[in-house]
């Protein structure tokens, strides 16, 4: 239901447009945590200082961390956006992500972590739509 509050309040083109800022957020976000986990490798020398080495080995390991995290949000971003972004052609007019939110509901009632919601754009909700050149409606779920 965020997403769907999100695109009634930004408008599909900018929200779609922010999930690929935020996205490519994260990608960027993968390439630093990875040169981090290669200076850590570089700096580490067990000969000299164990207890820096450890140190070293430490910021590696959060660094992979930060980086496997992500990634995951990364995918899930343009994922998400990719996969609204192919629903929001008007099937009228052809017109691309230019409509409001006239209404927006779950599919139904579920259960904690119900897994098939996860894989779903909206997370198990719906919105009806409507186009503003042609005023047809759709609904994007
Ligand atoms: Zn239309």
């Amino acid at each position: 239901m965020d997403t769907v509050k999100a695109i009634a309040r930004l408008g599909f083109r900018r929200w779609y447009e922010r999930q690929l800022v935020e996205g490519h957020g994260w990608l960027v976000t993968v390439f630093l945590a990875m040169i981090v986990v290669a200076s850590c490798i570089e700096a580490a020398d067990f000969r000299e200082s164990v207890a820096q080495a450890l140190l070293m080995a430490a910021f590696a390991a959060g660094a992979v961390l930060l980086a496997i995290h992500a990634w995951r949000r990364y995918l899930v971003t343009m994922t998400r956006a990719e996969a609204l972004g192919e629903q929001s052609h008007c099937p009228a007019c052809k017109g691309y992500g230019s409509f409001t939110v006239e209404a927006s509901g779950e599919q139904r009632e579920r259960a904690v972590g119900d897994e098939a919601a996860r894989y779903q754009p909206l997370g198990g909700a719906w919105m009806r739509v409507r186009c503003r050149k042609c005023r047809a409606e759709w609904t994007i779920e």
